[in-house]
């Protein structure tokens, strides 16, 4: 049972841990709050992404230890940590088939910027636009309208809901965001 905690956490531990520094966080409205699109949130999911990346490294260290286990007699230790690990790699692995990819992709980061540039275009949503990142969707904060329908992931704020059921949440949701969007109809 510690083999199969160790091995689950530790995938987990970069983006749980290393994004929530103090200091980290300053430019940031604190959580729940929407979050103002900007050049730093670009950045901030760029960061994220390396440190779910990151996660997926730190994997191989307890498939590693719990192989090592295995071999050496410590079958118990070994077993939970091997399973756990390996389970890890292979839910990541999906996203090499078309499967769920990382909460944080290149393509959000990019998408981020187009938004930005369309608001500073002559196609922007109003006079004033300023886009923010809402739970369920991007809007412009001073017309309401809806400029993007990506749910926010975990971006490394810490959460409002406190130190361990803060923790729980991530560790269940995996920096997922935790709404699901109804598809729009267009
Ligand atoms: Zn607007």
């Amino acid at each position: 049972m510690g083999g199969f905690l160790i091995g689950h956490l530790m995938p987990r531990v970069p983006f749980m841990v290393l994004s929530r520094r103090p200091g980290f966080n300053k430019r940031f409205p604190e959580h729940p709050h929407p979050i103002p699109l900007s050049p730093h949130l670009t950045q901030r999911v760029l960061h994220m992404r390396r440190f779910h990346r990151l996660g997926t490294w730190t994997t191989l260290l307890p498939l590693l230890i719990g192989y090592m286990c295995l071999v050496g007699g410590q079958a118990p230790l070994g077993y939970g940590m091997f399973l756990a690990s390996g389970w890890t790699i292979l839910s990541r692995a999906q996203s090499l088939l078309g499967g769920p990819t990382l909460p944080c992709t290149l393509e959000m980061a990019q998408n981020l910027q187009l938004i930005m540039n369309r608001c500073d275009s002559d196609d922007s949503c109003c006079s004033t636009p300023s886009p923010e990142w809402r739970i369920e969707d991007i809007r412009c904060a001073s017309c309401s309208e809806k400029l993007e329908g990506t749910p926010r992931p975990d971006l490394g704020r810490n959460r409002q809901d406190g130190f361990f059921r803060g923790w729980l949440r991530l560790w269940i949701s995996d920096g997922r965001p935790m709404v699901m969007t109804e598809p729009s109809e267009k």
